[in-house]
């Protein structure tokens, strides 16, 4: 049974920035993986990452608090301020790091990072790589923890958590090479498993991205926060959803609707394209609704033909070759088809300021995690930041709370060996059934049908309750899954099939999330509630797994620096 110090589930940024900080300071440390890591869904992340390094010629006196005011407004209040603070403060620091570490960021004219607008934010500070940030920088640490000599398990598929008194002491994982579970045991476990899009129909996300992480919290015990707050992505491709960077119009694209209005005037008169993505999405969507798509259909256009084909080729090659392989479009020469999709968790595990969690011994960072810096809407580069630099600080915490004493020690090889056991009854009960248990691919097909029409960009009591009745009936459906090849190595059927459950749960904290939040706050936007709602609403949500479906508390957010304020842009 492999045992080591630290744990680290998924190979994107943020558990490979925890990984390469904890092997720093001596610990011995493991990356399992779904896939390798450098095909994690951060090497998708297209349009760059927010520091206030003031190097734009128009962002000389940017600043760290600048960024962190611009974040907590972007969050409808909802993010907590120490946190976010805390990001904006760290942000220069790790953007300089990955830099040295060897990151090809694109330049200006004098040889220092090149930074540009993004949506919500005062000042141009996004720092990227031409249009493909995410895998520069994931490629980065994929070659700065094998240079450290991080023990990499590639291609296994983790589904439980090992808790033993009361603490977590490593992970099950179904080795996808060789087939079975193992139980991987440890003193500390960092999740790290991004975002849970794909519980919707309509999402930006890789296929891996189904929340996995954030469920085997949930089922242990840890409370899923703030899951009703789901990024809609205003430019996602009709027909594909795959995402047209917020970079377009960084650098200077249009929406345009089917009468030929840059419609944006209407909803955001100063910031126009480069409003916060809530906005955006609702302004789309609206006009959408009210008949002014292209041709009166449910799409407007993205236009960056004026941008010319210098500019397309030099910023946004892979958006152009994207948009013709995948649309049937080059942009130099035509717009783009594009419409509001699901893009972001804004939710996830509870955390402190270090990824800690309530479970002695269990940490989480980046999209998995909602350590609230992002609130009720996050803006276009934070998440990047967000899984370096929290990726990092958990790192941090882990070597300061193994060193302090609390690895809990112990023999948990019995733990293990029960864990293991029972996920292959688990898994046996599910073949018992076969082909005439419930289908697990009939239940995710109408989950993802149900959260994609019924907790969408706008929401209303009456719809919500019948996407809610949905999804209760689906999750008893969960209860009478078959699976049909138990056996064998790569066997995705079983991996899709085991998954199916948490992804259930989690639409569900969406749902009751949702319907509990009488109010509109960033990406939550109630038709019947138009208003924000401080007096009773400026909370964190938390939902606690019961059998019944989700237990909802609220919590209070963390204020303190920036008095709330209606949002204008
Ligand atoms: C198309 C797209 C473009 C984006 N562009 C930007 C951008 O320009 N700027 C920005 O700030 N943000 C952007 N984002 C958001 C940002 O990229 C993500 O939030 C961030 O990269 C998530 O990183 P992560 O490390 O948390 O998870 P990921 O990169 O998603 O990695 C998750 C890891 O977990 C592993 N894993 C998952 N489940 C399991 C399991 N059960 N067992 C074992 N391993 C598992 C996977 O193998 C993977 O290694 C974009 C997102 C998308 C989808």
């Amino acid at each position: 049974m492999p045992h080591h110090q630290l744990i680290v589930v998924g190979g994107g940024l943020a558990g490979l920035r925890a990984a390469v900080e904890a092997k720093a300071s001596g610990l011995d440390v493991a990356v399992l993986s779904q896939v390798h890591p450098g095909r994690s869904h951060s090497s998708a992340a297209q349009g760059g990452i927010n520091a206030a390094l003031a190097n734009h010629p128009d962002a000389h006196d940017d600043t760290p608090e600048k960024h962190a005011f611009d974040t907590v407004k972007g969050s409808d209040y909802l993010a907590d301020q120490d946190t976010a603070i805390q990001m904006t403060k760290d942000a220069p620091g790790v953007i300089f790091e990955m830099d040295h570490w060897g990151c090809p960021f694109s330049r200006f004219d004098d040889g220092r990072i090149a930074q540009r607008p993004f949506g919500g934010a005062g000042y141009p500070r996004t720092c990227y790589g031409a249009d493909k940030t995410g895998h520069y920088l994931l490629h980065t640490l994929v070659e700065r923890a094998y240079e450290r000599q991080v023990k990499m398990y590639i291609e296994v598929f983790v589904t439980s958590l090992i808790v033993d008194e009361g603490r977590c002491r490593g992970v099950v994982a179904y080795d996808m090479i060789n087939g079975g579970f193992h139980a991987f045991t440890a003193d500390a476990v960092v999740m790290a498993t991004g975002g849970a899009g794909r519980i919707y129909g309509n999402s930006t996300n890789a296929i891996i991205s189904t929340g996995a992480g954030a469920a085997m919290a949930y089922h242990a015990g840890v409370p899923a926060e703030d899951m009703e707050f789901i990024q809609f992505h205003p430019t996602g491709l009709l027909t594909t959803h795959i995402l047209m960077s917020e970079a377009c119009r960084g650098e200077g694209g249009y929406l345009v609707n089917g009468e030929g209005e840059r419609f944006m005037a209407r909803y955001a008169p100063k910031a126009m394209e480069l409003a916060p993505r809530d906005i955006t999405a609702r302004s789309i969507t609206t006009e959408i609704i009210e008949g002014r798509g292209i041709n009166g259909e449910d799409y407007v256009h993205l236009d960056l033909r004026h941008l010319g084909a210098e500019k397309i080729l030099e910023r946004l090659p892979g958006i152009r070759d994207i948009a013709i392989h995948f649309e049937g479009v080059d942009p130099i020469e035509e717009p783009i088809p594009i419409r509001p999709v699901q893009h972001y968790t804004m939710g996830g595990i509870d955390t402190d300021v270090d990824g800690r969690t309530r479970l002695p011994g269990f940490y989480a960072a980046g999209e998995c995690a909602c350590v609230s810096v992002h609130g009720a809407n996050r803006l276009g580069g934070n998440s990047l930041l967000e899984t370096i630099v929290f990726g990092r600080r958990a790192g941090m915490a882990v070597v300061a709370d193994l060193e302090g004493g609390s690895a809990g020690g112990g023999d948990v090889s019995a733990a293990g060996s029960a864990a293991v056991s029972a996920m292959e009854a688990r898994v046996a009960e599910l073949a018992s059934r076969g082909a005439d248990g419930a289908d697990p691919y009939a239940i995710r097909a109408e989950m993802i049908a149900t959260t994609r029409d019924y907790f969408g960009v706008f929401r209303e009591e009456s719809v919500m309750r019948t996407g809610l009745e949905t999804l209760r009936r689906l999750k008893e459906r969960c209860g009478g899954i078959g699976l049909r090849n138990a056996a064998g190595v790569f066997n995705l059927d079983l991996m899709r099939t085991l998954e199916l459950e948490g992804m259930v749960d989690l639409a569900l904290c969406v749902a009751e999330g949702a319907l509990a939040r009488t109010e509109s706050r960033g990406s939550h936007s109630r038709t019947d509630f138009p208003a924000r709602d401080d007096e009773r609403w400026l909370v964190h949500t938390l939902a606690y797994y019961t059998p019944e479906g989700p237990r909802l508390e609220h919590a209070p957010v963390t204020l303190g620096t920036f008095e709330p304020q209606e949002r204008k842009y």
